[in-house]
């Protein structure tokens, strides 16, 4: 397969930006093994860029374009494009609701030729934008020839070409993308990026960041012939990463479904533990994520929901004086419900969880978010306090995915990891 990537705008030709997106779609065909020939900048003028187009057709499976897809007047590599492929523009209703939508969750209001970056010609396969309005296309350019529109901005380019574009020529040119998943607990998504920026902004093999509350996945992939060279690729970029961010990760996984829970259950079952489970502001939270592992009956024996203090007391055995001396959200009582659920069900090891939920009830003392896990296993129990942010909804997830890693790095016996 032949390529050729033809960026527009006026300010490229002047000097005023850099032609940094050239640059990454050339690495990221590089390393699919997609050969390259030639390469356009043309102004925003509709009829050298009509030509382009044609020149670019004729010696080109695939023509990438950069730029121009914005809503004004000089936006016209689309219009351009359908010109050249005799095809009228029409409006996409799917593609009228991603524009929508973005302007809706920037609280835009949308102008009439807004609707302009949802016009496409017949058959267009469209691209969806994370990170911007205008949906780029795979359009159908005849003869098995196809034109792909991207958004000027980097932001936007990169993370549609790498995540979505090059897993389509991946599969056109008969390479195999290989894939593994980095799983990473106890450090923020900016953070993450900062440390491995360099990493991120390469094509072979391509990095890229998915967040979820509390957790990162880094997907780590290459283009390869077989899946023995695409591993032997991916293996210094994942050195590299774990090199770099240290303890937090806990996991490199084969497939994109990993979580703390599978981990945890994972390492229980190697060790041949079993696990046991004392809830107060997770309400089951904890033991529903484990039971949700296939196979976690080998290790999950059960758990308390001890929401309130007599709960607590009845089930636990938590003496009423603890709670009255230390609080009910406290180092004492959390240790307290993690040996007594360690105790009564007979477990290897026993993870509790109290804490301030909110939105009310916080005190200069006991603030909302104030979280205390304890541990318990045959070396002792300890407490671990957490001071976690957000609403109700997230203090609650928060918890339960540090209990779960508490839980992980007691199997793997890490468990200062879980400080
Ligand atoms: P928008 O909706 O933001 O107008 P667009 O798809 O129409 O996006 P352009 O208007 O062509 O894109 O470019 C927007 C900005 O993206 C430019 O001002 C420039 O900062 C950046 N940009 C465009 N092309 C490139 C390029 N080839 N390399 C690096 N940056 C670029």
């Amino acid at each position: 397969m032949i390529a050729e990537i033809l960026c527009v705008g006026t300010e490229l030709l002047m000097g005023q930006v850099v032609n940094t997106n050239g640059a990454f779609i050339s690495r990221g065909l590089a390393a699919l093994g997609v050969g390259q020939y030639h390469q356009t900048i043309v102004g925003d003028n509709p009829e050298r860029l009509r030509e382009a187009y044609r020149t670019a057709l004729s010696r080109a499976d695939a023509v990438i374009t950069s730029g121009g897809l914005g809503p004004t007047v000089d936006d016209i590599t689309k219009r351009a494009a359908a010109d050249v492929l005799g095809q009228p523009l029409t409006l996409f209703p799917e593609a009228e609701a991603m524009v929508r939508q973005r302007f809706a969750e920037y609280r835009r209001e949308m102008t009439p030729n807004n609707l302009g970056q949802a016009m496409f010609v017949p058959g267009t396969t469209l691209l969806p934008n994370p990170n911007g309005t205008a949906p780029g296309a795979i359009v159908p350019a005849g003869d098995g020839k196809v034109i792909i529109h991207l958004p000027g901005p980097p932001r936007e380019l990169e993370p549609m070409f790498r995540d979505q574009v090059m897993p389509w020529l991946a599969q056109r040119s008969g390479r195999k993308l290989v894939s593994r998943y980095i799983r990473i607990f106890g450090m923020g998504e900016s953070k993450v990026d900062s440390l491995l920026a360099d990493l991120e902004r390469g094509a072979d093999p391509t990095l890229s960041p998915y967040c979820s509350t509390g957790e990162v996945q880094l997907r780590v992939t290459a283009a390869a012939d077989s899946e023995t060279e695409g591993l032997s690729r991916i293996a210094p970029v994942v050195d590299e990463v774990k090199k770099r961010l240290g303890d937090v990760v806990y996991d490199v996984c084969a497939d994109e479904d990993g979580s703390l829970a599978r981990s945890a259950v994972e390492a229980l079952k190697a060790r041949g533990w079993t696990v046991a489970t004392a809830e107060s502001l997770t309400g089951g939270m904890i033991a529903a994520q484990l039971v949700n592992i296939p196979g976690a009956s080998d290790a999950v024996r059960g758990g308390f929901v001890t929401y309130q203090s007599e709960a607590k007391t009845m089930l636990l055995g938590v003496p009423a004086a603890t709670i009255e001396t230390y609080n009910v959200v406290s180092a004492e009582v959390a240790k307290a419900m993690a040996q007594g659920a360690r105790e009564r069900l007979q477990v290897d090891v026993a993870v509790s969880a109290t804490g301030l939920a909110g939105p009310g009830g916080g005190t200069p003392e006991i603030p909302v978010g104030t979280v205390y896990l304890g541990l318990a296993t045959a070396k002792g129990v300890r407490a671990i306090p957490l001071k976690l942010a957000g609403d109700r909804d997230r203090i609650r997830t928060l918890a339960m995915k540090h209990a779960i890693h508490a839980v992980l790095c007691a199997a793997r016996d890490t468990e200062e990891a879980a400080l």
